[in-house]
């Protein structure tokens, strides 16, 4: 289960009903639908035993004021100057699909429990994970449990026969802005 999904029309709806998004201010102040907030926080209380809770994304998101075309009774929203990139992975019958960096990084953070990461598309259908731990036993773990996370959602997408490798580069930052880029494909990788 994602947090949000591309609809008909192309726009991201919220599942409203799994996860909350809080679209706040530079001061954590509530930002109405029709603004664009500086970050927005994500409380998720799926898993009972790490619930997520309001926690800050740094992605900036606009809630749309009115209902979608395309019916669906969640939430639209649009997410501005996003860092991360979509990703585009091809399954066995050779079908694109696309994943969301919000809901891959969400994954990676709920469900095994690290903060700086950099998944990077290396090929169609092979990821490589980049993380910070420099602990060599801290590091083992926390790649069991990345790989595991990301190992499940990849089966929920189509995906089961995508690689997944620990990647020994230390994450690369943006040389600009010194801002990370949690999810890296693979035109601009090679660019
Ligand atoms: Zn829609």
């Amino acid at each position: 289960m994602s947090i949000a999904c591309e609809c008909s029309r192309g726009r991201l709806h919220l599942n409203s009903d799994w996860a909350m998004l809080e679209p706040v201010d530079r001061d954590y102040r509530p930002v109405p639908p029709g603004a664009a907030s500086h970050t927005v926080l994500l409380t998720n209380l799926a898993n009972r035993v790490q619930p997520v809770i309001r926690y800050d994304l740094g992605d900036s998101v606009t809630l749309g004021t009115e209902p979608c075309s395309c019916g669906s009774p969640f939430p639209a929203l649009r997410v501005q100057g996003r860092c991360d990139d979509e990703l585009w992975l091809r399954n066995a019958n050779g079908e694109w699909v696309e994943l969301l960096p919000l809901a891959l990084t969400t994954v990676v953070e709920d469900f095994a429990g690290a903060h700086q990461f950099q998944v990077v598309q290396v090929a169609p259908d092979a990821l490589r994970v980049r993380l910070e731990e420099t602990d060599r036993n801290a590091r083992e773990s926390l790649w069991l449990n990345v790989a595991r996370a990301l190992r499940s959602y990849l089966d929920a997408q189509g995906l089961p026969g995508v690689a997944l490798h620990l990647d020994a580069a230390p994450l690369e930052r943006s040389a600009s802005s010194g801002k990370l880029r949690r999810v890296v494909a693979s035109r601009r990788a090679s660019a």
